[in-house]
């Protein structure tokens, strides 16, 4: 999922300076799990703009707003107060709120509500904890299942360096380094011959932006 964190209401106020009447996007999915554009979010964000003296004309929330026939059609069952508003704040994250601007027809402005961070998995406690950045090569094959590019500080894809200290990373004392925990986990399967295998530099040409995957129909 993604995680999302709300901005400052002072950001968000400077954002939509020259904007009067405003209308609010929120998400079903990633942003209501972060409690940063679900329903109760929508309507704090309202009273909060309304006493700034701002219009709110309407609010909607597809389940996910990234996903362009649901937010077609939220805007489509809102076009009446969409005509009359000049722009969107978002309460999604960056794909959410490009893609409310992709389907609007209308070309209203888009101002995001909240900041993308990273994207994550949550674990049993609840607690939202990256762990892939997206590198179009995934290596985890090799490494035990733990994702060096994410969890070692260095994004190193041959460890550790000379700065590990008693399995803790050198950058943050507090965390494990990765390639300590790698070198634990292969050493438990019996496959610690994988550690000396030595990973190639990233082919950078697979992470060019933007990416598209055309789903063939
Ligand atoms: S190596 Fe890490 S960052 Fe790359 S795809 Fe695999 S889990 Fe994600
Ligand atoms: S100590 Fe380990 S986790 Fe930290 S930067 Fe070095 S290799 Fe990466």
């Amino acid at each position: 999922m993604i995680i999302t964190e709300k901005k400052s209401i002072e950001e968000i106020l400077e954002s939509l300076k020259g904007y009067q009447k405003i209308f609010l996007v929120g998400c079903g999915e990633c942003s209501t799990t972060c409690k940063t554009g679900g329903e109760p979010e929508l309507k704090e964000m309202k009273a909060l703009l309304e006493q700034h003296r701002k219009t709110v004309l309407g609010m909607c929330m597809p389940s996910a707003p990234c996903i362009a026939p649901q937010i077609k059609a939220e805007l489509a069952k809102n076009m009446k107060a969409l005509r009359e508003s000049e722009a969107f704040l978002v309460l999604a994250c960056g794909l959410g709120a490009q893609s409310v601007k992709d389907n609007d027809r209308l070309g209203l402005a888009i101002i995001p509500a909240l900041n993308t961070v990273f994207g994550a998995v949550m674990d049993a406690q609840g607690n939202f904890v990256e762990k892939c950045s997206l590198c179009g090569e995934c290596v985890l094959d090799v490494t035990g299942g733990i994702c060096p590019v994410t969890l070692c500080a260095k994004g190193l894809l041959n460890g550790p360096c000379g700065g590990m200290n008693k399995g803790k990373c050198e950058v943050d004392k507090d965390k494990d380094c990765a390639w300590v925990l790698i070198y634990q986990e292969l050493e438990k399967r019996k496959k610690l011959n994988q550690i000396k295998e030595i990973q190639q530099p990233k082919d950078y040409k697979k992470s060019t932006k933007p990416h598209k995957l055309v789903v063939s129909k």
